[in-house]
């Protein structure tokens, strides 16, 4: 309950400050040790947030009725990762629509018990499917889920 509470505000946040590039590359707000759940809760975090980012580069493109690939960012839990993954719209459509699949640029999947898993590995992208923890701090904060 906590972690969801701060995630939630956290991400509020990211509303006000427009975008939240700010935070990839700090490792201040949801730093501290590398293992278990803490870990769990920032890769998570990470995800969610540049998830969201992709939400709103998806929603540009269909606007501009771009019809080749969008250049969206990728969803790895790594905060210093600004790694660009070029998908057809219908692709990146094809990987949310499950909440708890993120997309992310070849080799960068973070996987693990409370991470995640590689479902999908493409040539110029992969998809993991969040498990565990993490999975569940993925679904509450999928932008797409009504309530
Ligand atoms: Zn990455």
């Amino acid at each position: 309950m906590g972690a969801l509470a701060l995630l939630g505000s956290l991400v509020a946040k990211s509303d006000d400050a427009g975008f939240c590039v700010v935070w990839r590359g700090s490792s201040g707000i949801m730093g501290g040790g590398e293992g278990g759940v803490e870990r769990a809760e920032r890769v998570a975090f990470n995800e969610v947030t540049f998830r969201r980012a992709n939400e709103m580069i998806g929603e540009r493109a269909e606007e501009l009725a771009v019809t080749g690939r969008v250049p969206f960012v990728c969803e790895c839990g790594d905060a210093s990762c600004l790694e660009r993954v070029e998908l057809s719209l219908a692709e990146y459509e094809g990987v949310r629509e499950d909440a708890r699949c993120f997309l992310v640029a070849p080799g960068h999947a973070i996987t693990g018990p409370d991470l995640g898993r590689v479902i999908r590995s493409e040539t110029r992208y992969g998809v993991v499917e969040k498990i565990g923890l993490s999975g569940e701090i993925a679904e509450a904060r999928d932008p797409r889920s009504a309530d």
